[in-house]
């Protein structure tokens, strides 16, 4: 195991060097073996007790407290920074990509305001479970390495206890870190953290170009609209899509209020602070692109000295935001239903009435499409189908069923099981209660093949009884 430490080198005003806080007893509760071998780890399970607890350094690492800022709820906030979570610093994997592991709970840095710099368990766990199934379902996103418990308590609304959590990203570069120096002024740091996050991330960039920055805007706004696009396709709905919790990298990032949609609502917000809907389901692309605006705003003095020519120069690209994501939605939900593209206005209308119909009836998201799946080869499911969406399936089965490729498309679009909400909930008040994993091996396991049906999956596939209807998560 060997850190490199390239964030930590460009300066202090990037990031303040920050030990981690030891914990009583740290133990190792979830390993991710297969993140370990890509990650070439090769600590001993007690060494990585230790050091991913924060309680031991290995000695490349430099860990820090990184600065940002943020739009909370549409709040800016110049001074948020990593409050409760040490930048360890980056491994490279078996191909030579540098990843940042980040520890998460591991107590309090100069960031942390009046916070106790610590992670319940709970969330630690629904970090691991959530984001090893957006991996699996091929979603851009950060993975987790371990859980740790600490063998202390932290107190939220009740005393629980505490964990730490080990997050791999390709970087931890948000829109806020953009803003933080935007804010300040301070474009020799602005103009340091664009080219490293080109050379990073975008490397095909000349950061060199006059118009750097703008290609760097649009490179990053064509990965939030394609994640955009894989939320839409699995139901994820993020939370708290706040600017600090917009990753560069294009990946989901900072899994707290998250959850999953069942029942069909445009609308669904689950999350307990998003108390007016602002990050509900179907306004995610909507908010994807005002984060961009964030970001493009906090780039102007790069673009243009001039900063009327500069916001001349960035609306075209904003404004080509919804036509790009409107595009690469139809063609997914055209995949949905098992059609290659949108040829004709008949098609956007099949999509179009099928959401309608899911949402008059309560129908289940993940359910729904992979039973259109199975129904082009299973006549029970056909039926079944017929009975609830009456002569629409008559009218998309005239239009699939000449093409051989419809259930391949389909069966690798959708899902057959997602992370329900009430299985992460039972799961995470088990151990709240009992210190025991119960089936958390076996729900992982499934949600790591979930476009197969295995003998375990059925246990996973259940619509809760009243379809999430009040259900609340909580960070
Ligand atoms: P989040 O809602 O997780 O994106 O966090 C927003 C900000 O609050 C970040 O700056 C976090 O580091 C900080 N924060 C959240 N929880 C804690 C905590 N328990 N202690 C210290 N800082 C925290
Ligand atoms: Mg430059
Ligand atoms: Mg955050």
């Amino acid at each position: 195991m060997k850190f490199f430490n390239s964030y930590q080198e460009l300066g202090e005003e990037f990031a303040v060097a920050a030990q981690p806080v030891p914990v009583a007893e740290p133990t190792l509760l979830l390993l991710n073996r297969p993140l370990m071998a890509n990650l070439a780890i090769d600590a001993s399970e007690q060494q990585l007790a230790q050091i991913l607890s924060g309680n031991q350094l290995h000695p490349s690492s430099k860990p820090v407290a990184m600065a940002y800022s943020g739009h909370q709820f549409g709040h800016f906030n110049p001074y948020l920074g990593d409050g409760r979570a040490h930048l360890l610093g980056e491994l490279q994997d078996t191909q030579g990509k540098h990843w940042d592991l980040h520890l998460k709970g591991s107590g309090r840095t100069p960031f942390s305001r009046n916070g106790d710099g610590r992670c319940g368990i709970g969330p630690a766990l629904r970090e691991y479970i959530m984001s090893e199934a957006m991996y699996h379902l091929g979603v851009p996103t950060t993975r987790t390495l371990a859980v740790c418990t600490t063998g202390e308590r932290v107190f939220r609304q009740l005393s629980v206890p505490g964990g730490v959590v080990a997050r791999v990203a390709s970087s931890h570069i948000r829109v806020g870190t953009f803003q933080y120096f935007a804010a300040r002024d301070n474009l020799p740091a602005l103009n340091k953290l664009l080219d490293y996050s080109i050379a990073r991330h975008y490397p095909h960039i000349d950061s060199q170009a006059p118009d750097a920055a703008l290609q760097f805007l649009d490179a990053v706004m064509q990965r939030q609209i394609s994640l955009m696009v894989h939320w839409m396709r699995v139901g994820f709905i993020h939370g708290v899509m706040n600017t600090d919790n917009c990753a560069i990298s294009g990946e989901t990032i900072d899994f707290g209020p998250c959850a999953m949609l069942s029942i069909y609502r445009p609308d669904a917000v689950f999350s307990s602070i998003d108390r007016d809907g602002r990050y509900a389901f179907n306004n995610q692309a909507g908010i994807g692109k005002w984060n961009m605006a964030r970001l493009a705003e906090a780039l102007l003095p790069l673009i243009d000295q001039n900063q009327q020519q500069a916001v001349d120069k960035v609306m075209p690209i904003l404004d080509s935001f919804d036509q790009h994501y409107t595009r690469q939605y139809q063609q997914m939900m055209a995949n949905k239903i098992g059609l290659r593209d949108i040829h004709s206005e008949q098609d956007a209308a099949l999509i179009g009435e099928l959401l309608a119909l899911m949402e008059t009836l309560k129908l289940d998201y993940t359910h729904t499409f992979s039973q259109l799946g199975e129904s082009l080869t299973n006549e029970t499911v056909c039926s079944s189908l017929k009975a609830s969406l009456g002569q629409w399936v008559e009218r998309w089965l005239a239009r699939v069923s000449a093409d051989e490729q419809a259930q391949q498309l389909m069966a690798t679009t959708n899902p057959v099981v997602i992370p329900r909400n009430h299985h992460v909930e039972r799961l995470l008040s088990h151990y709240e209660q009992h210190a025991g994993l119960a089936d958390m091996q076996d729900f992982l396991q499934v949600l790591s093949q979930p476009y197969q049906q295995s003998a375990l999956t059925g246990r996973y596939q259940d619509v809760p009884e009243n379809g999430d209807v009040g259900y609340r998560t909580f960070c």
